[in-house]
């Protein structure tokens, strides 16, 4: 099996084709086989170089590597691009034009408009009129003489059954009638369209299996048309359901996150994204939602991925990404975690211990990379701001003497840690008599401010006695 990825640069890779990329990605693995990527960039006025580099450097970070390029000897390789290939394409080209099946349109775009509106008017779909097709020599003179550039169009033959055998849609069927007539596969400008290209590429990367979003599905006799002309085998074809937002409308930025770029910088972990977008539009049998790349690679099967479309969960990912998070090697996450800190906090200044700790610490608390920043005021500022909760809390509590408490046992040890925490609270509680919630929902609130957060003992000890007696400090002179 040989698959491929095949996006047009012309915008952020979104995650409905990531999602198109994973299956093909799965399905090559899962067989043995190969994913190829090919840069559909010939639509030059839309087609962005900056887009390419960031559909790359997304799919690389999704962990999707391809197996070929068009410099074999480098790896990683680079990609098969469209627009480097227009050589192979005229060669094509100047057979179906010698063969009869194509030919030269001089048609301007006004008199094609025309042909549109005329269609319109008469209540039926445009559709080329073959105006073209049957030019004598002094005629094509006539139009060469007045600076016309053509076209060149694919002859359609009418009223012909294309038959397409989906693999997750079954089968469907088109009329060539009714697929707009004789269509462009070069522009007057030279540069061949995708409709047309695409075939011959799929051809020559010897692409067994087609898979792609549904929105492509009306693209396919026309594609169909064209490997027949040229007498090239026709690839398996699977359409998939497209993506759609809660509402079930088409996904679009209006419903949340959409780009993959952006899930990476509100901190998604790959892995998550990967496994959440691998389960669109299919369930394992025994309901289960956490699998590994290894795992999805034996458990897909084209022949379970629905005809219905996928609705987008976004907290089903976000709940996904935090269970992630709490099962990532430690050291990783740490590594992560840092680049959120960095831009505020001076985070060179820790020991890899303490940021380790902290990362253990915290990622309980994290769904999402970024919400790291919520937390970080507790364990790395000196002063910290009590939100209403904590207020209410701590006017209810006996929070003098707790304070008070606290500072005399912390000035006697030397540092705070396991053992010297659990010995200073039970010190407190014996000789206070206050315990239990009435002792440590207050020290929380007191401390950082907030009546909920990670694990209190190791938070206390991470932000260390330095810090605390600092807060108590500015806690008694405030309130
Ligand atoms: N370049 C097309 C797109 O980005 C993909 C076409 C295909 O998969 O055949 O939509």
């Amino acid at each position: 099996m040989r698959t491929r990825f095949a996006p047009s640069p012309t915008g952020y890779l979104h995650v409905g084709n990531a999602r198109t990329a994973i299956f093909n990605y799965l399905l090559a693995r899962k067989n043995n086989g190969q994913f190829i990527l090919r840069i559909e960039d010939t639509d030059f006025e839309r087609s962005k170089k900056e887009y390419e580099d960031a559909i790359i450097k997304d799919l690389k970070w999704l962990g999707l590597e391809w197996d070929e390029g068009p410099d074999t000897k480098n790896q990683p390789y680079g990609p098969y691009r469209q627009s480097e290939r227009f050589e192979i394409y005229k060669e094509f080209t100047q057979k179906l034009l010698k063969e009869g099946k194509a030919y030269k349109c001089y048609c301007t775009p006004e008199e094609l408009d025309q042909m549109r509106k005329e269609c319109l008017a008469k209540g039926k779909m445009p559709k080329y009129n073959g105006r073209c097709r049957n030019l004598t020599e002094s005629e094509i003179r006539k139009f060469e003489n007045e600076g016309r550039k053509p076209t060149i169009r694919f002859k359609v033959e009418e009223g012909l059954n294309i038959v397409i055998n989906d693999l997750i849609r079954g089968k469907v069927e088109f009329n060539s009638s009714n697929i707009g007539g004789d269509f462009i596969i070069v522009r007057s400008d030279g540069v061949p369209v995708y409709n047309y290209i695409v075939v011959i590429d799929d051809y020559l990367m010897k692409i067994t299996h087609v898979i792609r979003g549904e929105d492509h599905l009306s693209n396919t006799p026309k594609q169909i048309l064209v490997a027949k002309a040229l007498q090239i085998p026709i690839p398996e074809y699977a359409h998939h359901p497209l993506v759609l937002g809660p509402d079930r409308t088409k996904l679009s930025k209006r419903h949340g996150i959409t780009s993959v770029a952006k899930y990476r910088e509100e901190g998604y972990l790959p892995e998550a994204l990967f496994n959440y977008l691998s389960l669109l539009g299919w369930s394992s049998e025994d309901g289960k939602e956490i699998f590994s790349k290894e795992e999805l690679i034996k458990l897909i099967d084209i022949k379970r991925i629905g005809k219905s479309a996928a609705i987008f969960d976004f907290n089903k990912l976000k709940w996904l990404n935090g269970i992630y998070i709490r099962n990532y090697d430690l050291k990783k996450l740490k590594d992560l975690i840092i680049e959120y800190l960095k831009e505020k906090y001076d985070v060179s200044s820790y020991s890899e211990e303490w940021l380790l700790k902290f990362t253990e610490v915290i990622r309980g608390n994290l769904e999402v990379l970024s919400d790291v920043k919520n937390w970080a005021p507790i364990f790395f500022e000196d002063e910290i701001v009590y939100d209403e909760d904590a207020i209410n809390i701590l006017k209810d509590s006996e929070i003098n003497k707790i304070t008070e408490k606290i500072k005399e046992k912390l000035n006697n040890v030397e540092e705070l840690n396991d053992e010297t925490y659990v010995k200073i609270f039970k010190e407190i509680i014996k000789e206070t008599g206050i315990k239990g919630k009435r002792l440590f929902m207050p020290v929380r609130a007191l401390i950082t401010g907030k009546t909920t957060g990670p694990d209190l003992q190791q938070t206390l000890i991470l932000i260390g006695k330095e810090k605390i007696l600092k807060r108590i400090e500015r806690f008694t002179e405030i309130y």
